[in-house]
């Protein structure tokens, strides 16, 4: 339950420490949205004894990570990866409670595509580890493995730092990366990495992933699987988190308008309206941009965040028989509609179970969801002779997974022109993709900006 209009919601904050410097008032702020960014803001603002109240309109709470059940098995929306380099998400989940060794299956940085090609990164120090993985790849013809060598020491030397943006494939292709290189190495690495096609994406954002990854120590470049469900690895967790911490998460609660009062700002939400000091506006890109589209002072930037586009993910999930098992936990296919295939059996203990992943815009969407089902399951026998058909399958198709990752993409701030309405999501300002790491960072960045008016 919350408060009536007009009352202060609960909870009440703790002590005089929460005052607002400058409002002289009580700190309650409210978040739109229970994503990995609402609940990363939830958790850094409670971590500092301010009570806070989350909306989400859905059922449960992930946003684009989320939990779902299918067959009586569970799936998540999209088969996600995590990096080494995520610092600031794995170290929330630890910090409500997770415990990232059991639940995360961690890889070393490998990069196979079957019968093609393999990266492989060995456990030395950096950048040891980077330069030995791309000079012994396999699948390369040597004059092609060292001009990958030679293009990440040209970064390096550049401190990934480009004087403009350009696309990745022209970046590329002004560092002779050949046409093989480019296909079997940098365009599966730029596509799982921005979910944008190499010829669209920021060559900037790209250097950016790469150099907090494969040109970071062993560990930023490992590989983590999760075992669980992206609801519970996080979100689920930081609720419970939150309600012994004077908060509380409110689903099925969806805000339908955000009006800027004096001192306050009220939200209208489909269980009723409420006051609060301050307001985290957390909801995925283009309802943040219809929220805010009606406060005179924040058109313009609803207007920006209404001009970015977004690209598609699809995860096409068969249920095989449990004896069916993919040669390694992750494997991808070289010219083919399928780009990764998960063995969600070695990786979350659910044999037989295939997640086959195609990120990015593509003829793919051509195909309407049994075709698709059809082709996968032929790329499987095709590619790895599984001639079993599978007992179920689900496509979960998600339109706009994530935003398309262009050059000089123009990127709302956390911050806007009412110094109680802040923005968070994974397409604030920031150097990241559409990533866990960039939802949760805006996160914490959102919080801190309220934390620091105290
Ligand atoms: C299929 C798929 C695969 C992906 N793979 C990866 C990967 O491998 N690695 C990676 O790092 N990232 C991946 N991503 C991207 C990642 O999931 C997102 O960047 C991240 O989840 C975005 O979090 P967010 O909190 O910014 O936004 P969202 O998750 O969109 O959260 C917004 C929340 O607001 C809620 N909401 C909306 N409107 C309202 C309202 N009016 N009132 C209240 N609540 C509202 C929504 O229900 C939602 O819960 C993937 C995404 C998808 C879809």
């Amino acid at each position: 339950m919350v408060a009536e209009l007009g009352t202060t919601p609960p909870p009440q904050p703790s002590h005089e420490g929460r005052r607002s410097n400058c409002e002289s008032q009580f700190l309650n702020p409210a978040i739109i949205g229970g994503g990995y960014a609402g609940m990363s803001a939830a958790v850094t603002l409670a971590a500092q004894g301010i009570p806070v109240t989350v909306f989400e309109s859905a059922k449960q709470l992930g946003g684009r990570a989320r939990g779902v059940l299918q067959n009586n098995t569970q799936l998540d929306n999209g088969q996600h990866i995590l990096l080494g380099c995520y610092r600031q998400t794995l170290k929330l989940i630890e910090h409500v409670g997770g415990n990232i060794e059991q639940d995360f299956l961690r890889l070393p940085l490998q990069l196979t595509l079957h019968h093609c090609f393999e990266l492989k990164a060995p456990n030395l120090p950096a950048p040891l580890h980077l330069l030995f993985a791309l000079l012994s790849a396999k699948g390369l013809s040597l004059a092609e493995r060292i001009k990958a060598a030679r293009f990440m020491l040209t970064m390096r030397r550049i401190k990934f730092k480009l004087p403009y943006d350009l696309s990745a494939l022209e970046l590329l292709q002004a560092h002779h990366q050949s046409e093989d290189l480019i296909r079997l190495m940098w365009e599966p690495i730029c596509i799982s990495a921005l979910n944008t096609p190499i010829n669209k994406a920021s060559a900037q954002i790209l250097l950016n992933v790469l150099r907090d990854s494969l040109n970071g120590s062993f560990a930023d470049s490992e590989m983590l699987l999760p075992r669980i469900d992206f609801s519970a690895l996080f979100p689920d967790r930081a609720a419970e988190y939150l309600a012994k911490h004077n908060g509380k998460v409110l689903t099925s609660s969806g805000v339908e308008a955000i009006i800027p009062r004096e001192n306050s700002v009220e939200l209208v939400t489909t269980q009723g309206a409420y006051q609060f000091s301050h307001v985290i506006c957390a909801a995925s890109p283009a309802i943040s941009a219809r929220l805010i589209s009606t406060i005179p002072a924040l058109v313009t930037i609803s207007n920006q965040i209404d001009a970015i586009t977004y690209q598609p993910i699809y995860t096409v999930y068969l249920q095989y028989p449990a004896h069916i098992a993919l040669p390694q936990a992750m494997l991808g296919f070289d010219r083919c509609f399928t780009q990764w295939i998960f063995d969600k059996g070695q990786i979350a203990d659910q044999p037989g179970l295939i997640a086959a992943v195609i990120s990015a815009e593509g003829r793919h969407q051509e195909l309407d969801h049994d075709q698709l089902v059809k082709k996968v399951i032929q790329e499987l026998r095709e590619q790895l002779g599984i001639v079993e058909e599978p007992l179920w399958h689900q496509v979960i198709a998600e339109k706009r997974a994530t935003f398309s990752c262009e050059v000089n993409l123009s990127r709302p701030a956390n911050t806007t022109p009412i110094g109680n309405i802040v923005l968070a999501g994974d397409f604030t300002a920031g150097d990241y993709p559409a990533t866990l790491e960039g939802a949760v960072m805006s996160g914490i960045k959102a919080a801190k900006e309220i934390i620091s008016t105290i």
